[in-house]
């Protein structure tokens, strides 16, 4: 990083705060450097910024100039990808590995999917006769929202910012955008990038702080703010809503899942066993999409559990950069603290403990650290509240089955929908089958597998809207429908 003190962007400036707060690595629980917290005024400078940049330069640029812009950015990122790659890391503790084909990577994919989106999408034109016998043409026209707040959490900080900036500055926004008080670095570089890549002025401001009381909440009230897209918590969600609701601003909500895993008798044994495996710990378990709860056909249950208990304890856990490391820290001790609530939950519960369940110890630095075992439960029943409950961390739950229709019906059976994932032969009824889950994403013999130009949301408490190809178009932009009788 360039700088301890992490700043906020406004107008085209990197500007300071009286007030800051400790950036902690949860790898050692060293202290990286102080963040400033936004106070209200400087947020209101933000939106004020981002206000009138809507009737500055960025107004008269094309599309496909504001395409360019996209492609200069995905350059700048890959100019200094790893700087990128170095904050991503030092933030969230996960492997170097990890942070560059995934992380880093995908922020670059982000700007070039929707500099190409872009440049492909039109409007609607109709034609019909009129009562006076002439031929009507109706077309229709995007044009930006104006101020738009984006809102990010720290699981995939510069990924899933970068999902939302790329599509709000393709539609000719300005964005206000707000990173997660615990992973500050990658919106920080973002920032030196927008710049360096000639951004004009206002269209991207980037400010740091807490959600409650601080820049969050003073960004999501501030009534110069025309849309809010969020990412993170259901119940943060909820009240965004509700600051969303004075105006009737447009929201786009990704939020939180409790996501099964359905394996039957007939998968590839081995490719199933390593899909849950990657679908329950990848990130230390705290990617929205992560399986908590797999659901294997009875036949193959007892093998099923021990496979997967050797699979995860052959996980390496460690420092980001060591050497085969799989699996890095949580994000933070209290996040930490969150998951080993649950751990006990479960046992009061009645779970039995396959594997993990604890912290490991290293009898080194990382013992300061926010880490956690990769933890496999069995028995719990279906009301328990970790089977109900988003966990966010390396733990699922495995229960037999008998039928389709039961283990539909126990999928169904949660208040969140965001994705499922089935492993099985079968294609028909693969096909049958997928349609009927009530979640926003079903992957089939795979997971995580992204194309960006698909649609990308949860029901129910998983969200509002869908992002994703010219879905993010729809949301990032006004349509003005306009009929001509000549
Ligand atoms: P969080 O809701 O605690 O925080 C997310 C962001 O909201 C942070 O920037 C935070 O400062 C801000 N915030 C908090 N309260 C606010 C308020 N009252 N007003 C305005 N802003 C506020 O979520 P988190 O713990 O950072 O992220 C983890 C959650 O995100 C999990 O539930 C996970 O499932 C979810 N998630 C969902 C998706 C998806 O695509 N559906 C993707 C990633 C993460």
């Amino acid at each position: 990083m360039s700088t301890a003190l992490l700043r906020h962007f406004i107008d085209g400036e990197f500007v300071a705060s009286p007030q800051t707060f400790a950036n902690i690595s949860p790898v050692d629980g060293r202290v990286l450097g102080q963040v400033c917290e936004a106070d209200r005024s400087q947020v209101d400078r933000a939106v004020t910024a981002a206000k009138a940049a809507q009737s500055g330069p960025w107004a008269d640029y094309s599309a496909s100039q504001r395409a360019d812009l996209l492609l200069r950015i995905a350059t700048g990122i890959e100019a200094r990808f790893e700087d990128f790659v170095a904050a991503e890391v030092a933030d969230t503790g996960r492997p170097v590995q990890q942070a560059r084909t995934l992380d880093v990577a995908r922020a670059v994919q982000n700007f070039r999917t929707f500099a190409e989106l872009l440049r492909q999408s039109g409007g609607e034109i109709f034609e019909m006769r009129g009562a006076d016998g002439n031929d009507v043409f109706s077309y229709s026209v995007r044009k930006p929202h104006g101020v738009v707040a984006i809102i990010s959490p720290w699981n995939l900080p510069l990924l899933l910012l970068t999902w939302k900036v790329a599509p709000a500055l393709a539609c000719g926004n300005s964005v206000v955008v707000k990173p997660s008080e615990d992973t500050p670095s990658s919106a920080t570089l973002l920032a030196e990038v927008m710049r360096d890549a000639g951004v004009p002025a206002g269209v991207f401001n980037l400010v740091h702080g807490f959600g409650p009381n601080s820049a969050g909440e003073f960004l999501t009230a501030h009534r110069d703010v025309d849309a809010i897209t969020f990412t993170g918590e259901s119940r943060t969600g909820a009240t965004i809503m509700k600051a969303a609701a004075e105006g009737v601003r447009e929201v786009s909500f990704e939020l939180g899942g409790k996501n099964a895993a359905v394996v039957f008798a007939d998968c590839d044994f081995d490719a199933a066993v390593a899909g849950v495996l990657r679908a329950s710990f990848t990130n230390a378990g705290q990617v929205c999409l992560c399986s908590e709860r797999v659901y294997v056909e009875r036949p193959i249950y007892q093998r099923f559990v021990a496979a997967l208990k050797a699979g995860a304890e052959q996980l390496k856990i460690g420092y980001p950069d060591e050497e085969g490391v799989n699996m890095g820290s949580l994000i933070s001790h209290k996040h930490r603290d969150k998951v080993l609530g649950y751990f006990q939950l479960a046992l009061e519960e009645g779970a039995t403990l396959v594997s993990g369940g604890g912290i490991p110890q290293f009898g080194d630095a990382r013992d300061q650290g926010a880490y956690v075992q990769p933890t496999i439960w069995t028995d719990l029943p279906d009301h328990a509240r970790c089977l109900r409950e988003e966990v966010f961390g390396p733990v699922c739950h495995i229960a037999p089955f008998d039928t389709e229709d039961e283990v539909l019906r126990r999928v169904n059976d949660s208040a969140y929908g965001l994705a499922t994932a089935l492993w099985t032969r079968d294609l028909k009824r693969a096909h049958q089958l997928s349609r009927r889950f009530r979640v926003g994403m079903v992957w089939v013999n795979t997971w995580f597998l992204r194309d960006l130009r698909t649609p990308f949301g949860g029901t129910r408490l998983s969200g509002v809207g869908r992002e994703g190809g010219r879905h993010s178009l729809d949301f990032y932009s006004e349509i003005t429908t306009i009929c001509v009788n000549p």
